[in-house]
Formats: C-alpha cells, structure tokens, sequence
C-alpha cells in the first residue's frame, strides 16, 4: 500500500494526542527526557506515558498500555527496547495510532537480526498505513501555533521559524537544533529520520512543499535513499521554495567500474554533486554556510545578475571581498559614469568612487548614508556587499542604521560583513534585527551570494521536452538479447546497437586480408581509415591499430600487411576494418555509465585520444531533459573550442545534444547495457554529416 502522503505525515507533524512508550522516571534517560521536552515545548493537545511500572510521570498520569489509554492516539513514540518494539508498533496499529516516531536504536544499523526486525516493522507500518519516523532517530518537532510538538530528546527547544530541517544523523540533528538556535535561525519543523524504514527526505519534501509555514528547507544527508525518487520530488519543490543540502559520505560512484574514460572521470563524488545540482538543491560545505545561506534566502531577494556593489570604509576588505566574488565567478559591477560623478560629489578627495567604493576610515554614518544612496540608484548593480571596519572614533550603531535604512528597500540583495570586534557587535545586531545577514569575513559574504545567484539561475530554468526520437528498437534487440551477449560487444554490435537508434557511423567493410582491404576501399572510396579489430583489443590507437589518410591500393594493403602481421601474435581473432573517412573536425565524446546507486550518468566532452589527458568531461544524471545536452557542452572548458576557431566554423551541436539523447533512449530502453561510449564523434560544421567512428558498448545481467 502506498500512503497518502500529506495526510500520512500529518498523524506525525500534527497529531492531537501523544503516547510516549518507554516514558521512564529515570532521570537522564531518553524517556523521560521525551516526556519533559513535549510538556516543555507546551504540547497542545493530551500526553499519555505509558509505563508498565509507573502510575505517574513527570506528573503525568501513565498507563499499563497503549490500549489502556481511554482517548485516541495520533502519535506514538516509542523508546521502548529492541525486542518489544514489534510488539508495542502491532499494538498502536490496532488502536488505531497515525503516526509512530521510533527512537529505540538496534534495527539495520546493527546487521544480523535488527536487519529482520526492521523489515517486520516495514511490515507493520503497511498493515497499518501507519507512518513511522526511524528506527535509530532522534524524533521530530513542528513549532507552529495550535500544535508546539516536540516529540524529540532534543536539549535545544527551537524558537519558532520559517525552516524546516532533515536529519539523517541523530547525534547531529542535536548540533544542527543547537547551532540553528545560536544563528538565530526559527524553526517551523525537524525531523531526524535515521533509518528511514519508512519515511524519507523526499516524503519530508513532498511535505513541506505547499506548507506556508515553511519557507526554506535544509537537508543534512549521507546517502540517498531512493534517488529517482528523490531527484523527481526534489526537482519540483525547489521551484516553490529553496533547499538547502549538506551532504557528506562518499557515492557510490568511486566503486563504478574504471574500465571506460566515463566511469575513470566520473570519479567519486560527483554523482551526488550533479543529482543534488540538476534538481535545484544548493549543496553547501557546511552548515556553517548553510545556516548563513538560509537566513540570506529568507530575508533578501535573489540577485538577477552577478554584478555586485562593494561599499567599505576599508581598502584591504574591499580587494578581499573583489577577489572572493571574481574568484566565484561573479563580477564587481562597473559602475555607470553618472553613478562615479555624484558619488564623487559626496565624498572627500582620498575616497575611491570606482567599484570598490571605498569611504575611507573617517566614513561615518553620513558618509555610508550619503554613498549607498547613489549606489543603490545605480540599476546596473545586481547586490551589494556593504563593509564595515568598525573604527573607534565611529558611532558604528548609527553606521549601522544608516546602512539599514538606505538599503532595505533597493529591491536587491544586501550582504554585511562588519570586522573589528569592541563597537562592531551592537553594529552586527542591528543589522542582524532588520534583515541583513552579516559576516565576519568577505569570502563567507560571497558564497553566499553564489549560492543565491545558482537560486536565480535554477528559477530561470525553463526545461525543454525532449524531443520525438525515431528509433528501430528491434534491429538494436536483435542484438543485445543474442543468446550469452554479456561484457563487452564487438565493436561490429556496438555500432550496429547505435546505427539502429539513429547514432550515424561513416559507411565500412569488415574484412580479413590485405586484398580484402583494398577491394573494399575502392567500393567505399578514397580516403579510407584502416583499423585492426579483436576481443581484447579495446583502445585501437595504444596498439597503433588506426591508420587514417589512406589514399590509394598501396598504401591499403601495405597498412593491412602490417597491421596484422604485428598484431596476430597478440590478438589471435585479429580482423580489419576499412571505413570512410569521416569530414568533421572536432572530436567530442558521449557516454553512459551505469551507477548502481544513482542511476545513468551521462557524460560528453572533449573527445578523441586526448580524452584522459584533458579531462575535460561534463557529467550529468539521468533523465535528461532536452535542454542538459546542450547545457553539458556549455559548461565544458573547452565549449569555445566547439565554436569558430582559428579559421574552423562552428560545429553543428545540435547534432551531438540530438545523438546524446538518442544514447538516453537506447539505455532506457535497454537495462541490460552497462555502459556505452561513443568516443570520438567527429562533428561537422553545420550542414555537413557529423558521424561516430568509434563506439564501445558494455552488457550486464539486469
Ligand atoms: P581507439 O579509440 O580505439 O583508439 P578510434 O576508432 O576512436 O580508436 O580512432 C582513433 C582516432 O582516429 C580517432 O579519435 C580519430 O581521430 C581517428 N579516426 C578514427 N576513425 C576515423 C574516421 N573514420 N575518420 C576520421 N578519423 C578517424
Ligand atoms: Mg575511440
């Protein structure tokens, strides 16, 4: 059975009644503790302990059972030891409980017969369409009005908030509570899933998604759990309101076998990086950045460009803050002359009216007043970044305000960072209490300011649908079900696996002689590419099989004698194969490889045999829409050199995003393929044929 998702969530997040299961009068034991924080955190609605050996707790009134507590049960938590946890879950099924937090550690995450014990509690939750937070959690809070529930062992009661938090750890989803609460940071709702028997991160997004309580979600991850999932929810929400990810632990991906450039260049961690990417997620390094990030997003409007306004009273910050945001790939913005001549006209002769805008150290609260209010009239500056060395002969609280008050309506984003410690502290608060996220140092300002540029970015996004591909899915069948096709295919079935689903390769000739050769070059024409063939054979060029350029009869045959004089001590299986010579000029690279956890990572790039040494290699997670190709070739270094370049028109991409599509629907189609890499495909200018000279093509059982 498959639960209603927001109804389902809503017998955890906002139930009417609670029963703690394990609710102890020990002091310094996670069932008391449960008990305390829900009557701390002033819970709305009945609390029931239930306790076999207590009559009271906390003052409490317990029961014997779930069943014997008179009234219904929404939420049951349960801090009961391992063994009986089946036993209380079955129990609060029959009486009807919606939601179950399970806290007691001892399911998955010890192997052996926890593994069996979470899977009946799998079990249950379906029985009962019960859903459950856990095993191995810490719990969960939702702080709005009418409900205040903190059903967690949590020390840190959060102040009420726009944020909504995940946590796959539970150790720290308590330094996530306290660390939000030194930012300053409210908090509409928690929730520490741990083992995630039932409910996810993305049913947690699905949750939040239309939730006007909370305005910015924040995810601290070690793995994904279901990322197709995952991907598809997390596309969606991050549209309506920002996600913020932390992620750590390593993907997969680095066990994806090294065998092809794609797997070799994927690498470690960049599934994750892309997945998290292609939906709209900020990953960030640490929540350091996170909690900065998320007050930034509540608080500021999103930049609409990179050009950003330096305004300081300080050289050396101001270079710090240009290098930190050149250094992201933003710009400091040039100001318009007209913006120079009047901030010239309102300050002394040492300031510097170019961007940095720097006041120099007699700047009082005047002189900021004075500047932001030509700088923020200026329209070609997308934010700003205001500094503030707090000198002593400054009234930095009247600095301060001044700030506040020319910027907050420039409709712009407007990052503070106040250095120097004695007078900068009220400063900070002042600027902290209207809105403005203050930092320490530039380089935090700027990262911050990035990550609301990708949010702009990513809301600009308009996908494309993927356009119709005509394929023959059976001629491509034929050959992958043949009978023990496993490993790697010939490159004669490879090319016609591709060949069938639309991927061109130049006309050519498999033969077994030199005079074989040369009959078959004069049918396919001049000039022709000569290449030897074998099993084991998978990188031609190393082995000096690929002859290219040859012209007549002669040097055909002379090429073939030698390449299978040479290579027939090796390779017993050794055949030849005569191809046209391709006209295109530039080499590039598509590729598939399969991740067992994340699914098909494509790959395009810089292609040909330099493919190892450039590295120049753009990785995306699948599905693709019909806008990542082209995407993925803009955001390789090398994309100018796929332009006009040095007398060579431009290539035709949109015959390569077209062939990368193609490979997406061959892979779709066909589970059973591991990994495909068409290295190189030699595109042609616009108007000329653009075809694969090479393809390689892996099968695994499905
Ligand atoms: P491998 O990758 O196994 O070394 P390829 O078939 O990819 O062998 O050939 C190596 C290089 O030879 C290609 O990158 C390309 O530069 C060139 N080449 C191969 N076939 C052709 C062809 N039909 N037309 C033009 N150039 C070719
Ligand atoms: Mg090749």
């Amino acid at each position: 059975m498959k639960h209603d998702r927001k109804n389902g969530l809503d017998g955890l997040f906002r139930p009417r009644s609670v029963a703690v299961v394990g609710a102890s009068r020990r002091e310094g034991s996670i069932g008391r503790q449960v008990v305390s924080n829900l009557i701390r955190g002033g819970f709305a609605g009945p609390v029931y302990p239930v306790n076999p050996k207590a009559e009271v707790v906390l003052s409490v009134p317990a029961y014997r059972s779930v069943k014997a507590i008179p009234g219904p049960v929404d939420l049951a938590v349960l801090v009961v030891p391992p063994e009986v946890v089946l036993k209380v879950a079955e129990e609060c099924g029959k009486k009807g409980v919606k939601g179950l937090v399970v806290i007691t550690a001892g399911f998955r995450e010890v192997g052996g017969e926890g593994v069996a014990r979470e899977q009946k509690l799998a079990d249950i939750s379906k029985r009962y369409g019960m859903r459950v937070i856990g095993p191995n959690c810490m719990g969960i809070i939702n702080t709005e009005a009418g409900f205040s529930l903190d059903a967690s062992f949590s020390a840190t009661l959060p102040s009420v908030g726009a944020v909504a938090m995940v946590s796959q750890s539970g150790a720290l989803g308590e330094a996530i509570l306290a660390d939000a609460a030194q930012a300053g940071l409210g908090v509409a709702m928690f929730a520490s899933v741990g083992n995630r028997v039932d409910v996810t991160a993305a049913d947690l997004l699905g949750y939040w998604e239309d939730d006007p309580h909370v305005r910015v979600i924040l995810l601290y991850l070690e793995t994904v759990g279901e990322p197709q999932e995952f991907v598809e929810v997390a596309r969606r929400v991050s549209r309506k309101k920002p996600i913020i990810a932390v992620k750590s632990g390593r993907s997969d991906a680095g066990a994806m076998a090294a065998s092809s450039h794609t797997g070799s260049i994927a690498g470690a961690d960049v599934a994750v990086d892309t997945m998290l990417a292609q939906c709209g997620v900020l990953r960030v390094d640490n929540f350091r950045d996170m909690f900065a990030l998320a007050q930034a997003l509540l608080d500021q409007p999103l930049p609409k460009g990179p050009r950003m306004a330096i305004v300081t009273n300080a050289g050396g910050p101001g270079i710090l803050a240009t290098d930190a945001l050149v250094g992201l790939g933003m710009a400091v913005a040039p100001l318009l002359p007209a913006t120079e001549r009047a901030l010239r006209k309102v300050l002394p002769a040492e300031a510097s009216v170019r961007n940095p805008v720097d006041l120099i150290a007699s700047a009082d609260a005047a002189r900021y007043r004075a500047a932001l209010k030509v700088v923020v009239a200026d329209d070609t500056v997308d934010g700003l970044v205001v500094l503030f060395v707090s000198p002593v002969m400054i009234d930095a609280a009247a600095v301060a305000q001044a700030i506040v008050e020319e910027t907050s309506k420039c409709g712009r984003p407007v990052l503070a960072c106040v250095m120097g410690r004695q007078r900068g502290d009220e400063a900070q608060q002042i600027l902290r209490d209207a809105g403005l996220p203050v930092f320490r140092y530039p380089e935090d300002a700027a990262t911050t300011l990035r990550q609301m540029l990708r949010r702009q970015r990513w809301l600009e996004r308009r996908p494309i649908r993927l356009p119709s591909l005509t394929v023959q899915h059976a001629a491509a069948a034929r050959v992958l079900r043949r009978k023990g096709a496993r490993g790697w295919l010939s490159s004669a079935e490879a090319e016609a696996v591709l060949t069938a689903y639309g991927i061109p390769f130049p006309a050519s000739r498999r033969v077994r002689s030199p005079g074989e050769a040369v009959a078959a070059a004069h049918e396919l024409g001049w000039p022709v590419v000569l290449k030897a063939e074998a099993a084991q054979l998978l990188h031609k060029s190393e082995h000096r099989a690929v002859r290219v350029g040859l012209r007549d009869s002669d040097e055909v045959f002379a090429a073939a004698k030698d390449l299978l004089e040479r290579l027939r001590p090796q390779f017993s299986d050794v055949r030849l194969q005569v191809q046209s010579q391709a006209t295109g000029h530039r080499e590039i690279l598509i590729g598939m490889t399969r991740d067992p956890r994340y699914g098909p990572l494509y790959a395009v790039g810089l292609g040909g045999v330099q493919v190892e040494v450039l590295r120049d290699v753009a990785i995306r997670v699948g599905p693709l829409d019909g806008k990542d190709p082209q995407e993925m070739f803009a955001a390789l270094k090398g994309a100018p050199l796929l332009g006009a370049f040095r007398g060579a028109p431009a290539v035709d991409l949109a015959m390569a995003t077209n062939a990368l599509l193609r490979l997406q629907k061959l892979v779709s189609d066909f589970p059973q393929i591991a990994e495909v890499e068409v290295n190189p495909f030699i595109l042609a200018e616009s108007g000329r044929r653009s075809v694969a000279v090479d393809g390689r093509l892996r099968l695994e059982d499905e």
